[in-house]
């Protein structure tokens, strides 16, 4: 016997669950590629795309997973040669670094652990030193979606003006673009990348790299640049073929259409930001009141460094694999493996797990995958004290309880 035939729910990292909305319109005959309502559709997901970063600055959309995102962002701005900076909380900057290490660029990594943010007093150290201004690019991730780490961007672009450095402020949102507060100008970002299939509910397929004015000007004078990467003729398209180079991924922007719709139109950015907060502090809550010895345990201590999109949890291993295979095989829920925290297949990696909470997630999912968790952790005897549930939907209760208030 297995309990979970029902409807399987993949709550890893990216991707993300998908809106039965974004499928269904998805599912439709091939459109003309040339002219009337797909080029028309195609020409609003821009602004839209501007609202979610809070930017004014330019978006291109490239046929691309995040790691295409990465490499198209980096081919724009960077020569041979130039000196890269890599702010690394986890997995996920050094793998940006090693695509910028392949176009020829010279990387620097500077490690900031597995269990907290970057640390901007070191980087202005760093960035002090090179008087000669050497470093072309600074490389960092909002979210390392393996550590579940949150940097404060706004204190690194703090340290990056402190120094009084000229060297381009790239950011990776790609797991958590729509689920943590980005704002890509008010922040100082001078490039930001970003993927459909995390908060913004579409099938992976679709990589975005927003830029500014500065950016621009870095664009000019980057030899890295090839045709199929430049951003160019991607966001200042005379023919529609020239947005996509080639042929547009048709049925990916009709789901991106309406993704934006239910996110941007619908939902609107800032209520779907806040509802991220409040099953994320769930999600803390649950496993606050869990803890105990020998139990499963949050990867980021401070809440303040804490992501909205996703969750990394450490435990004692085998417990994270056993508790990820009893969800699949008896909840029918999906959980991420844990990521860059232990050699990859070796028994300590089996000490760690992911729960994604990303894009299209409200409170029956979250606590719904909470409670089965618990279940699992009683039926595999992975010791935890009594209270986490409670305390996950007493956070439910009292954001509902306030916005009622508010409204009232
Ligand atoms: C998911 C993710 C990536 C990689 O995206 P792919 O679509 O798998 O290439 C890169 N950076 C971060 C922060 C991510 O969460």
């Amino acid at each position: 016997m297995s309990l979970a035939y029902g409807r399987p729910y993949l709550a890893i990292p990216g991707p993300s669950a998908l809106p039965d909305r974004v499928l269904q319109a998805m599912h439709q005959p091939a459109p003309n590629i040339y002219e009337g309502a797909l080029p028309e559709m195609v020409e609003t997901i821009f602004p839209d795309l501007k609202t979610v970063a809070r930017t004014r600055g330019e978006v291109a959309i490239y046929i691309a997973n995040g790691h295409g995102a990465w490499e198209a962002a980096l081919a724009n701005v960077l020569s041979r040669g130039d000196k890269v900076l890599v702010l690394s909380t986890g997995h996920f900057a050094k793998g940006w670094g090693n695509v910028a290490a392949n176009l020829g660029a010279q990387i620097e990594v500077m490690e900031f652990g597995l269990r907290g943010p970057v640390d901007p007093v070191r980087v202005a150290e760093r960035l002090r030193e090179d008087t000669a201004h050497d470093i072309k690019a600074i490389l960092c991730v909002q979210v390392d979606t393996a550590t579940s780490v949150r940097n404060d961007v706004p204190a690194i672009r703090a340290a990056i003006d402190e120094a009084g450095h000229p060297a381009l402020f790239l950011l990776d949102c790609i797991a958590c673009l729509a689920c943590d507060d980005l704002r890509m100008d008010d922040w100082g970002v001078d490039v930001m990348v970003a993927g459909s299939q995390k908060g913004l509910m579409t099938p992976p397929g679709l990589g975005f790299v927003y830029f500014n004015e500065k950016a621009s000007q870095a664009r000019a004078k980057a030899d890295c640049v090839t045709a199929y990467w430049d951003w160019l003729p991607r966001t200042q398209a005379d023919i529609f073929y020239q947005y996509f180079f080639g042929t547009a991924p048709t049925h990916h922007l009709f789901g991106l259409r309406e993704a934006l719709n239910m996110l941007v139109h619908e939902e609107g950015i800032d209520a779907a930001l806040a509802r991220h907060g409040v099953l994320a502090r769930a999600v803390w809550a649950a496993f606050d009141g869990w803890a105990t010895e020998g139990g499963v345990s949050l990867n980021i201590v401070d809440p303040a460094y804490r992501s909205h999109a996703v969750t990394a949890l450490r435990c004692a291993a085998p417990h994270g694999a056993q508790l990820r295979s009893w969800m699949e095989q008896e909840a029918g829920v999906t959980l991420g493996i844990g990521l860059g925290m232990a050699a990859p297949g070796s028994p300590e990696a089996a000490g760690f797990f992911r729960i994604g909470h990303m894009g299209h997630v409200n409170p029956h999912m979250v606590l719904g995958v909470l409670t089965s968790l618990q279940a699992g952790m009683d039926a595999l005897d992975v010791p935890y004290a009594p209270g986490g549930l409670d305390a996950a939907a007493r956070v439910v209760a009292d954001a509902t309880r306030r916005s009622k208030e508010v409204s009232a």
